[in-house]
């Protein structure tokens, strides 16, 4: 659909002292002129502790990253030993401990067929190098117009040239239309809570939806299509969608009748955000042929993404050319490894996936209890401690706000300056520019911080909507 002015993103400025005036010494680019971001001066647990002498609760995680919260010393002690050990090689001679272990680790009895891991360096990367293992397999199968990639409208995918012209987010794409991957078309998100009708089943929405994304392999031709990829629980445009009952299972069937590549991006749903390893287990064990991981999987202690990739892909190439055409200076690099090693035997260790799904359901029944009342509240949706308040100016018809009254920006604003930190989406709804914000905290959050996080937000929307009234 077309780019309106009105799709600018909002600044997200958080409304308190800056770091500086901007100015001349200032050499930083931010990601906004006007607003400069909050100076963090240090990270413990739940808490960010900011230069002005606040301390504020990080109920996102950053962007659903933090899984294991900030300060881990076990965490900092594995990248002090690995920095003394190997600081860096590169991956064309050689490998590296942690790196190995990383890979044996989450593929551990390649679980659902899943055989090879490949890590990067941020989730768009790891999308691209999705991609490009897509193109290269069918070279391989010598299928040379598999070219084109269906996605969602409203998935988010990557901020890269080609992630960002399959992902849906019209904010992101701006100042970039023309600047983008030519062989790619979108087909309609699993969203019930926008798209299905008053009059249709689920089973009769996810049968509509499998037959929307069918007529659009039809219409390009199966035989040009080289991948859908989708998120199993959509994120950051939508705000964590569950889909459908059926529909993941629908599409691997649509997917394997036209012998078309299934990538699943669980950048921001997998690594135990919505309460399993892989967000694919809760819906049927539905297995791709290629994914990606991200943001849980080094928790934020160092950059690092992972391309995961099922044995009948793995072995065309291993029977074809022997190699995967496709490298990066800073692959597999062996702190990242260590911090992400580190942090997923923490996770193991105490259990923190069991610990996310059960926090997730006291976390669901306190915002439904805490939300209720607010007019403003559309929906509230997410699985695990994967959560989205999505805004509305009519709960009846589910009319959206004004994109300039920026209600979800100015929430995220009011409950930042009491102490809790969220996460805005910045999607797009049926052409506009939705009103989401998420809540994705560290699994080792407590009740009573999950109980000051909903009561915070409460506070927050009661007071822009008494300013929108
Ligand atoms: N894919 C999904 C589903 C994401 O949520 C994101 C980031 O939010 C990306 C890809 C891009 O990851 P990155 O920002 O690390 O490049």
């Amino acid at each position: 659909s077309k780019i309106e002015s009105s799709h600018l993103p909002s600044t997200q400025c958080l409304n308190i002292k800056p770091i500086k005036d901007s100015g001349d010494d200032d050499h930083l680019l931010h990601r906004s002129f006007i607003d400069p971001p909050a100076l963090v001066e240090r990270a413990e647990g739940v808490n960010l502790f900011l230069s002005d002498g606040r301390k504020v609760i990080d109920a996102c995680a950053g962007a659903a990253v933090a899984l294991i919260g900030h300060g881990n010393k076990e965490v900092h002690q594995a990248i002090i030993n690995q920095l003394q050990k190997v600081s860096y090689v590169h991956t064309q001679s050689y490998t590296t401990q942690p790196a190995e272990d990383l890979a044996n680790l989450i593929l551990r009895g390649s679980p659902h067929g899943l055989e090879k891991a490949f890590f990067v360096g941020s989730g768009s990367e790891a999308v691209e190098s999705a991609l490009k293992l897509a193109r290269q397999y069918y070279f391989e199968k010598n299928q040379l117009e598999r070219l084109h990639i269906v996605s969602r409208r409203q998935g988010y995918h990557g901020n890269t040239m080609t992630t960002m012209s399959i992902s849906g987010n019209l904010a992101r794409k701006i100042p970039f239309e023309g600047f983008s991957y030519p062989h790619t078309s979108q087909v309609s998100p699993a969203f019930a809570y926008r798209n299905m009708r008053d009059d249709e089943t689920e089973i009769e929405y996810t049968a509509r939806l499998l037959q929307e994304l069918e007529d659009e392999f039809l219409r390009v031709g199966p035989y040009k299509v080289m991948a859908f990829i989708a998120e199993p629980v959509a994120g950051s445009g939508i705000g964590s969608v569950t889909p459908p009952a059926g529909y993941l299972a629908g599409v691997r069937a649509l997917c394997d009748k036209y012998g078309i590549l299934l990538i699943f991006d669980e950048i921001m749903c997998g690594v135990g955000r919505t309460g399993s390893f892989f967000a694919f287990e809760q819906e049927g064990d539905v297995v791709p042929d290629i994914m990606t991981i991200a943001k849980g999987l080094g928790g934020g202690y160092a950059p690092i993404s992972g391309v995961l990739v099922h044995k009948r892909v793995i072995d065309v190439l291993r029977h074809g050319s022997k190699a995967f055409n496709h490298g990066h200076t800073y692959q597999a690099h062996p702190t990242s490894c260590a911090a992400a090693l580190a942090v997923q035997r923490i996770v193991l260790r105490d259990g923190l996936i069991a610990r996310c799904a059960a926090m997730g359901k006291i976390l669901e029944s306190i915002l439904r209890t805490e939300l209720q009342d607010c007019w403003s509240v559309g929906d509230i949706r997410g699985r695990g401690l994967f959560w989205t308040v999505e805004f509305v100016k009519n709960k009846e018809t589910k009319e959206t706000f004004d994109p300039s009254v920026h209600f979800g920006v100015r929430v995220q604003q009011a409950a930042f300056n009491k102490g809790v930190a969220l996460y805005p989406c910045s999607g797009t709804v049926d052409g506009k520019k939705g009103d989401h914000l998420m809540l994705a905290p560290p699994f080792i959050i407590t009740d009573e911080e999950l109980r000051t996080v909903c009561k915070v937000l409460r506070e927050a929307i009661e007071f822009q909507q008494q300013l929108y009234s």
